[in-house]
């Protein structure tokens, strides 16, 4: 049994949803479970709508919910024709989209939108794409049926990054995915979306239909987590950002885990969790090219000293410093803690005697947490810093290689400088607008090609 993931490119359209229908077929004899994201581009719009109903716009609101209306109703047509199917299916997305309307007339009476909010929203993108997309694979000839991520995908109330319940999922999955497979179907799920224990609907943060893969990779212990994309697969930087970034055919999961915290969006940074859990291998192909080889992501891979080199902007640096406090014992405790009161995750850390240097995302509660940490001392913003890092399992036992990577940088202003514990991340805190010339310049120290 395997588990195969087609984000948003991969089912944009009806070419892209054919174009997948035909990697499904090929996979047909490993008892595919599919789970697909929104067409390419939906939960943007939505999540505009939202804002827009919210903030009293509900005419430019309404636009938007009817642009996305006639896009899926348009490829429901040209994936279905006029049949009895199709008029089935054209009939149940359009009350969908009743529903959607709906929802942004009370946003736009309420004139905000809560977290809770905001999911049911976002999450019509997957609820319409599961449907259409199983909808279409059994057109082509292979048996397919829709389900609702709601009734698998079980989660907290954290809604617009809800954490999943693994027990349950697993329960769940078996007791509804499996009979699917059994009966010589093919379940397509809806990545991305879930449900509390009492039916809220939820989801598990931006990009998080590969996060909703490898959960049920996990749950129903898959042979093999595929995450079907618009690249080749874990390439040594962002091809947007580094045009000559070279495919990775093989690295290890702490060394994926690392780079997807770190920037490379190729993978949602909680992706790799759960297969370590299960020692399941996770793929990265390009259902554009699925003839080629992809990327294969395991506990061992072999040797190298800088793998990859991923990046992240709109980072701040925050600056504690306490010549009475830092000594003490429960000091770092309670700096932590401060954050994690606000659910902010700490990226990078750098100590002194006196004083902590960390690196947390630009956080709506990040100046509540800074006012918690007053307690502490003198604390300082820096706002406009991005994170460099790069990252191989050899890393850390090459001073030659770290040597190297911090002269190539050249003048270039250090903010921050951390090598992480494991050695396999060595992160550079660099001016937010430097972040995209820095990696091109690291990836040409490291991988040749164009520095510039
Ligand atoms: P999907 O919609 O299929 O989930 P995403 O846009 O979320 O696709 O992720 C794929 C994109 O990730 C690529 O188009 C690429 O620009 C970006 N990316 C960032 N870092 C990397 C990397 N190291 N390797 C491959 N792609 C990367
Ligand atoms: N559709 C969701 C998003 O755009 C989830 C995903 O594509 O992974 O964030
Ligand atoms: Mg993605």
């Amino acid at each position: 049994m395997i588990v195969a993931k087609f984000g948003g490119t991969s089912v944009a359209d009806a070419a892209a949803i054919r174009r997948t229908g035909e990697i499904v077929r090929g996979r047909l004899g490993r008892a595919p479970v599919i789970v697909v994201s929104a067409l390419a581009g939906a939960t943007n719009a939505l999540l505009s709508a939202a804002e827009l109903a919210a903030s009293g716009q509900l005419v430019a609101a309404l636009e938007h919910v009817s642009q996305l209306r006639d896009r899926h109703l348009a490829t429901i047509s040209e994936l279905l024709g006029s049949g009895p199917e199709a008029h089935e299916l054209r009939a149940e997305t359009s009350l969908m989209f009743d529903e959607l309307a709906h929802l942004a007339e009370a946003l736009s009476v309420l004139g905000f939108a809560t977290p809770r909010s905001m999911d049911a929203v976002a999450s019509m993108g997957e609820r319409l794409s599961a449907p259409i997309c199983a909808a279409a694979f059994s057109q082509m000839g292979i048996p397919s049926v829709a389900v609702d991520s709601r009734q698998v995908m079980i989660t907290n109330d954290d809604f617009g990054r809800a954490a999943p319940l693994p027990a349950q999922i697993a329960a769940a999955s078996h007791a509804q995915l499996l009979p699917i497979i059994a009966a010589g179907k093919v379940p397509v799920v809806g990545g991305f979306v879930g449900a509390t224990t009492s039916g809220i609907t939820t989801t598990l943060g931006r990009g998080g239909s590969d996060y909703s893969a490898a959960l049920f990779g996990a749950a129903l212990n898959a042979d093999a987590i595929e995450i079907w994309t618009d690249v080749d697969g874990m390439l040594t930087a962002d091809p947007r950002v580094v045009p000559g970034a070279q495919l990775i055919e093989h690295l290890r999961f702490d060394e994926a885990a690392e780079l997807a915290s770190f920037g490379a969006k190729v993978l949602h940074p909680s992706t790799i969790a759960p297969a370590v859990e299960r020692d399941i291998p996770v793929y990265v192909f390009n259902s554009m090219r699925p003839e080629a080889v992809g990327t294969r992501i395991t506990f061992e891979a072999p040797p190298c000293t800088v793998r990859a080199i991923a990046g992240k902007r709109g980072v701040v640096v925050v600056r504690v410093g306490s010549p009475k406090m830092l000594g003490t014992p429960g000091a770092l405790r309670s700096i932590f803690e401060a954050f994690d009161r606000y659910r902010i995750s700490v990226d990078v850390v750098a100590t002194s005697e006196v004083s902590v240097s960390l690196t947390v995302d630009d956080d709506p509660s990040l100046l509540k947490a800074v006012e918690d940490l007053r307690g502490f001392g003198e604390v300082a913003i820096e706002r406009d810093r991005g994170i460099v890092a790069l990252v191989g399992a050899g890393l850390g036992g090459s001073s030659p290689s770290m040597a190297r990577a911090l002269r190539a940088v050249g003048d270039e202003r250090l903010h921050m400088v951390s090598l992480s514990s494991t050695g396999i991340n060595l992160t550079l805190i660099v001016d937010d607008a430097q972040v995209h010339p820095v990696m091109r310049l690291l990836h040409h120290e490291f991988f040749g090609g164009a520095s510039a």
